[in-house]
């Protein structure tokens, strides 16, 4: 295995980090970790109007929440604005690109003719080979000599071989007229002098890649690999969109997924390894490659991501589970656990995350435990504790008493107690929830007992008993 692939994730910080660029950066991240090589980040800040510090702030964060750590320092494509010139007048000065002083009406007029014409509009420049001797003083801008004839093949890991007839592309223009790099060079230059190996992106892209290849060539660089992905579709089969709901990476954190559940849905978006669909990021990173990526868009389906997100929390190890918990509350708004709380649910942890599909299934799910004395009753609860019912927890409050306990001489105990008193545990278990929980529907009444432990089961047993 080569030590030196080198990835990139690549966002334009013109919003959130959505679905589609969280997984876009799991997959380069898979890669290059998965291969002992490096993952980086580029924030492509160069559309100055559309960029944001407040979007590269929630991307980081967005990234941060993942776990898709990065190598290196993030790095800023509008600042190496000065670079991306100079290999624009390094290709000037090689006879590879030239100035087109060419006017916007100029242009257009050319356009008009072509199609009245029927032929093709990409323009096509008096200036490309004009003698300096003939340039005007006049404003221009820098064109890459784009080649005439024959095709550009882009091999794609993904998509095969894709050819495109040279006749397709233009001489785009390199530097603008105020001397400002374009995009599509400053991506090449930047991904070149980061050492990138890998380009791993949303098949959005595919088009660029062969005019990105006139300036690989004309400089004579090395080409990445390419591997262009289909990009996400709604449960409809229509490309996902905010109708489809949630879009942004951080929306599935407020909703309670944890981290290690949505890379592993995420890794599945358009990736497999066999049926594998339950895995971890060790066998993540052992199994990730660029052909287990299908042609075929994939479909987000929310049931899925519950599946999985719901088996990812029952196999977290207790305390960092509780950890993933604290900052869930924290980034959906809700109140801090308390000492006592904090301390409770780390208790409870063991059973309820066998239970929970997201942190607020769990939350729920543990609110006997993270409630106190007295506790409030709700209207279906409050049913079960008629007078006959408040009785029975009378009387069994002194059984309770001075014993060891266990589930097993707690289960004992309350079936020879139902026994005793010609009824079943079943019809005991609903007071008793009321009384420990207030609600209804909880989980098992023995591990609620265990939980809250003696002193606090009894006296929320006697609080409601009569
Ligand atoms: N900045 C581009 C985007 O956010 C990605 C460009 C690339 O990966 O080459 O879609």
């Amino acid at each position: 295995m080569s030590d030196d692939v080198v990835t990139r994730f690549a966002p334009s910080p013109t919003g959130y980090l959505h679905i589609g660029g969280a997984r876009t950066a799991l997959f380069n991240w898979l890669y290059a970790r998965g291969r002992g090589g490096k993952f980086l980040l580029r924030i492509e800040d160069t559309d100055r109007a559309r960029s944001t510090p407040e979007a590269t702030a929630a991307i980081l964060q967005g990234l941060a929440w993942l776990g898709l750590d990065h190598d290196g320092e993030v790095v800023s494509q509008f600042e190496r604005a000065p670079r991306h010139a100079e290999v624009a007048l390094e290709l000037l000065a090689q006879g590879k690109a030239y100035k087109c002083f060419a006017t916007q009406e100029e242009i257009e007029a050319f356009r008009a003719a072509a199609k009245a014409e029927g032929k093709s509009t990409l323009f096509r420049s008096p200036w490309r080979d004009a003698e300096a001797s003939a340039h005007p003083d006049a404003p221009h801008v820098i064109r890459i000599k784009a080649p005439l004839e024959g095709k550009t093949v882009i091999r794609d890991e993904v998509q095969g071989d894709v050819t495109i007839g040279n006749d397709q592309l233009d001489d785009m223009v390199l530097l603008r007229s105020d001397g400002s790099p374009v995009y599509m060079l400053a991506v090449v230059v930047d991904d070149h002098d980061m050492g990138v190996t890998h380009v791993i992106r949303g098949d959005d892209h595919l088009n660029n890649a062969a005019r990105q290849m006139m300036i690989y060539d004309a400089m004579g660089w090395d080409v990445p690999v390419w591997a262009h992905i289909p990009l996400i579709h709604g449960a409809d089969g229509k490309k996902l969109s905010k109708r489809h709901g949630a879009l942004g990476a951080q929306e599935y954190q407020v909703m309670g997924y944890p981290a290690a559940g949505m890379r592993n849905y995420l890794s599945r978006l358009g990736w497999s390894h066999g049926d594998d669909e339950f895995f971890t990021d060790a066998q993540a990173l052992e199994w990730f490659d660029l052909g287990g990526i299908g042609k075929s868009p994939a479909r987000f389906d929310t049931k899925k991501l519950e599946n999985l997100s719901g088996q990812h929390i029952a196999a977290s190890d207790d305390a960092a589970l509780q950890r993933e918990l604290v900052a869930f509350l924290e980034a959906a708004g809700l109140p801090a656990l308390t000492e006592a709380q904090d301390a409770a649910l780390l208790k409870a942890m063991p059973f309820l995350k066998e239970r929970a599909k997201t942190f607020p299934e769990l939350i729920d799910k543990a609110q006997f435990a993270l409630t106190s004395r007295p506790v409030q009753v709700d209207e279906k609860a409050a049913k079960a504790l008629d007078v006959e019912n408040r009785t029975l927890l009378a009387q069994l409050t002194p059984h309770l008493q001075n014993d060891s306990w266990d589930r097993d001489s707690l289960e004992a105990k309350l079936n020879d107690f139902a026994e005793r008193h010609d009824t079943k545990f079943g019809k005991l278990a609903a007071p008793l929830r009321a009384a420990l929980a207030g609600r209804a529907v909880t989980p098992s009444v023995f591990d609620m007992m265990l939980v809250l432990g003696p002193e606090e089961s009894l006296a929320r047993i006697t609080d409601v008993a009569t």
